[in-house]
């Protein structure tokens, strides 16, 4: 099977994964509502070696978290599509935004995080593994 591919909505921002893209986290704090304007962003934790750029690089926007950790939110400069982020204190990680995938027909959803700050139209699974912050380490 050829490697997953994916990209921004103008297609200035092109990449490749050279790893399974099979597990979805639902990410609900409110700095991901903001940037994805929805309800929650799609994430699928990768290594940042993971993740190869073929056409165009992403912008970057340095976002605080709650806990003052700087973010790193990457998204195209043409037209703002949410690419990846990554913590600036872990940059050998970092999460894709699921949602840019060519083909996501094989991925699941198999985690919430952040559902204190859940949009109250938001459907969770709740027989799914939840938490209402951070993924425990
Ligand atoms: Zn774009
Ligand atoms: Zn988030």
């Amino acid at each position: 099977m050829s490697n997953p591919t994916g990209g921004c909505l103008c297609g200035s921002v092109r990449y490749e994964v050279t790893a399974a893209t099979d597990r979805i986290i639902m990410c609900h704090c409110t700095s991901c509502q903001k940037a994805s304007g929805a309800g929650a962003s799609a994430n699928i934790a990768l290594l940042t070696e993971q993740l190869v750029f073929t056409t165009g690089e992403p912008k970057i926007y340095v976002d605080t978290a709650a806990s003052g950790t700087k973010l790193n939110r990457a998204f195209c400069s043409e037209c703002g599509s949410s690419i990846f982020s990554m913590r600036q204190n872990m940059t050998d990680r970092l999460v894709l935004k699921a949602g840019s995938l060519d083909d996501s027909s094989h991925a699941r959803v198999t985690m919430h995080i952040w559902t204190d700050s859940k949009r109250p139209w938001s459907l969770i699974d709740e027989t799914l593994d939840s938490h209402e912050g951070n993924r425990p380490a």
